[in-house]
């Protein structure tokens, strides 16, 4: 069920981290996302040399700084009731804390918040303990948020997304009599998941020209970013046992963007009939933060609205309760710089704009319908929302819609400020991804970013 609103979401709680205090900020004490970090602090080692810690331990960002939750822990700062919840002792890493239930996780928002607001009571007569358990952003590096994802799903929840690219593969046949019926999906690979920031080695593989009588085998020329959400699984489920769709957001504990990169080429060849494969399984960026589902309560909205003549949704991927708050309404932002824009300073440019609200399918019902046979959810599997478009034409989610200009003509490439043009990535390209919360009466909260540079294929 969505989180209702409570008085971790009061616009006016303040934090004693002064930077979250700052109007435009995306870390307020609202929003407490989790990640996993090390510390660049270095120690001298046995053997005389400076080092680094190898290290990952868990945390929160608050402000321009980060929350070290093991550290809180150790100073004594949550109650003990916190840790019977959770089933742990320790919150060292964020696997310790990965199966707890909903209102563990609740538990421990609270006892953040109540560690971190200005007004709190926990530091009185230990003052000292604040510098012990908060660290510069600057001073750490983000790992990603699990150290190993045990599988990976994605899906097409945007009807505008398939509309479109489905009135591309298939002029005369877009949507496919499925779609407004049973959510779409395939199976990722979780290996090949990659933290924000790594570079993406252009994939090679076969493409098929319409009029060339055999396929050819080479770097793709079409390679595609997909804005996402992805989603993470917190307590699992039995196999062979489904997920209620009105206990489905019990089992997820937050989102962060996704961006699942494509070679166009190779997946319009390879598509039929089992649906993708190598076109997407070389890279899928994950951003660093995991912006938990009690965040994001006062953003909440109605399941888009199905227009007269679809379909209601079969009773196992209905609940009321989901129809009225099963959406969320992130604005979700594409940004691209190529390699001379960055050489010469010049700032990226925005190339679409959207809004997680426009997906025809809920989160919930995309969960519910995944373990509705019975398939087993690991804590930690991602499932990612599949290309995030809406409406309008400047709400694309990825290159292969935005530059086309309709059946027949040619594509439209995007003009860069340097002259450069783009239909599709270049080597070079870096792609950033933004995702940010805003409503009247209620903080901004904020996704960080997702970032990904394209380097050249190697044989
Ligand atoms: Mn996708």
């Amino acid at each position: 069920m969505p989180y209702d609103i409570n008085e971790t979401h009061d616009p006016n709680l303040k934090s004693w981290v002064e930077s979250a205090n700052a109007p435009g900020t995306e870390f307020p004490i609202q929003n407490l996302p989790f990640v996993q970090f090390e510390s660049l602090e270095t120690f001298l080692a046995d053997d005389g040399e400076t080092r680094v810690p190898e290290h990952y331990s868990a945390g929160v960002r608050i402000g321009d700084h980060l929350l070290d939750l093991q550290r809180c822990v150790e100073e004594g700062l949550f109650k003990d009731e916190l840790f019977d919840a959770l089933g742990t002792p320790f919150l060292d890493s964020m696997e310790s804390i990965l199966d707890a239930d909903a209102e563990a996780w609740s538990m421990l928002r609270a006892g953040i918040v109540n560690i971190l607001r200005k007004d709190g009571a926990v530091f009185r007569g230990n003052a000292g303990a604040k510098s012990k358990i908060i660290l510069p952003i600057a001073d750490c590096r983000l790992l990603p948020i699990f150290k190993k994802i045990p599988n990976y799903t994605d899906f097409y929840a945007s009807i505008h997304h398939a509309s479109t690219v489905g009135a591309m593969f298939r002029p005369d046949n877009a949507l496919l009599p499925n779609y407004k019926w049973v959510p779409i999906g395939y199976h990722g690979r979780a290996s090949s998941i990659v933290p924000s920031g790594s570079t993406i080695t252009r994939p090679r593989g076969q493409t098929k020209a319409d009029d060339a009588p055999a396929p050819t085998f080479g770097p793709s020329k079409l390679l595609d970013y997909e804005l996402e959400v992805g989603f993470f699984v917190g307590r699992g489920n039995e196999l062979g046992t489904p997920i209620h769709i009105g206990e489905a957001e019990d089992h997820i504990l937050g989102l962060c963007l996704v961006n699942d990169w494509s070679a166009r080429d190779f997946q319009k060849w390879e598509y039929q009939p089992l649906g993708p494969f190598l076109a997407k399984n070389f890279a899928t960026s994950v951003s660093p933060y995991l912006v938990t589902m009690e965040a994001l309560a006062p953003f909440r909205v109605p399941a888009y609205p199905r227009p007269a003549g679809d379909p209601a949704p079969l009773p196992h991927l209905y609940s009321e309760r989901d129809q009225k708050l099963g959406g969320i309404d992130i604005t979700l932002e594409v940004f691209l710089a190529s390699k001379e824009m960055r050489e010469r300073g010049i700032a990226p440019i925005r190339l679409s704009r959207g809004s997680f609200k426009d997906m025809y399918w809920t989160i919930a019902q995309l969960l519910t319908h995944h373990a509705s046979n019975g398939c087993n959810m690991q804590p930690g599997d991602l499932l990612a929302s599949g290309t995030i478009s809406g409406p309008t034409p400047d709400s694309r989610g990825c290159l292969l819609e935005l530059t086309w200009d309709g059946p027949g003509k040619p594509r439209k490439p995007i003009e860069l400020p340097t002259g450069e043009k783009r239909t599709f990535l270049e080597d070079g390209d870096e792609v950033i991804m933004r995702g940010y919360c805003e409503r009247e009466g209620f903080r901004r909260i904020g996704f960080g970013e997702c970032r990904g540079i394209i380097a050249p294929s190697r044989a």
